[in-house]
């Protein structure tokens, strides 16, 4: 907790109000190139949410097509697989995928008093303050908007009600994907995840097997998915992907992140996926639900 006040003091400028961070997020998500990132507070609030508006008025229902601007968010417990799914939607659909857990990375890569506060957070298994996410973010969003990126698609944004709230006064949303899992699968997915340390890939050593109780819950079966022999060489673990900081980050979710599934709910736009077990099996069915079966052609498989 000390560590969270050293931070929160650190970001002292946008810490006061809520309506601070929103105009913060505003600004990156509504300003032109020109305008660059200062923290005017003067800006200009109804314009920029008629500006983002124009951009967002689809329903969780409507048959997306390429080229559209999506606003799509994936939630779900740690380990589920929301950067896996996010992932191939975003080179399907041609949006970006951007994680704020590897944003935080990226910055935790730097060297910096404000490096290693955030380390221990993280670390932890605790979330960084929603100051600080949103700065990071807001920054993410500039740069893809000076690139010319229209759209995207969120993983692990927002966490808090609250940042889901900002997010919710800034944009509208359209769909808001729910991935689930058995819990037992979550915490084996944590354990057996090794990232290439020169590529960034992906994979995972665990071999899940769960049995059904009954008939009406059949077996989950997810391979191991193991990485090509140039990359064999090169796997790391993320340090917050030990049994006790996952249990902590699962915990962690149901308290905070759990709300932002009702407060999606409340408002129509809630698509809750379960996950039938491994990527073959739930690609084509999540690619159904979201009424993209169409697209598969150009999908991975
Ligand atoms: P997970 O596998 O737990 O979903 P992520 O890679 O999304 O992990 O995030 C890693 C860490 O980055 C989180 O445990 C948290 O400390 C921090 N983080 C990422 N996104 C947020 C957010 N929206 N709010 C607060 N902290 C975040």
């Amino acid at each position: 907790m000390a560590v969270a006040h050293r931070l929160f003091r650190l970001f002292s400028p946008w810490t006061a109000e809520k309506n601070n961070l929103s105009s913060l997020l505003i600004r990156s998500l509504s300003s032109s190139s020109s305008h660059g990132p200062s923290l005017d507070p003067e800006i200009d609030l109804k314009e920029a949410a008629a500006e983002l508006e124009k951009s967002s008025s689809s329903s969780p229902s409507s048959s997306p097509s390429k080229g559209r601007n999506f606003h799509w968010v994936f939630l779900g417990c740690p380990g589920v697989g929301k950067g896996t799914y996010a992932s191939r939607l975003s080179t399907l659909l041609g949006v970006p995928h951007i994680a704020t857990g590897d944003l935080v990375r990226e910055e935790l890569s730097s060297s910096g008093l404000l490096s290693s506060q955030l380390k221990e957070l993280v670390n932890h298994g605790k979330l960084v303050p929603d100051e600080f996410i949103i700065s990071l973010l807001s920054k993410r969003l500039e740069a893809g908007k000076e690139k010319g990126e229209s759209g995207y698609i969120l993983d692990g944004f927002p966490r808090t009600v609250t940042q889901a709230e900002i997010l919710e006064g800034v944009i509208n949303v359209d769909l808001v994907i729910n991935l689930k899992l058995k819990e037992e699968a979550l915490l084996a997915k944590c354990l057996g995840r090794r990232i290439c340390s020169e590529c960034g890939a992906n994979y995972n050593v665990a071999c899940i097997d769960i049995k059904g109780d009954d008939d009406s819950s059949p077996r989950m079966y997810m391979p191991p998915l193991l990485p090509p022999p140039n990359c064999e060489s090169k796997l790391i673990t993320r340090a917050d992907d030990t049994e006790e900081v996952v249990k902590e980050r699962l915990r962690v979710y149901n308290e905070m992140t759990q709300p932002v599934e009702e407060f999606y709910r409340k408002r129509g736009k809630l698509l809750e996926f379960e996950l039938p077990g491994g990527i073959p099996q739930s690609w084509p069915r999540l690619l159904r639900a979201l009424h993209l079966e169409d697209d598969k052609q150009s999908a991975i498989a």
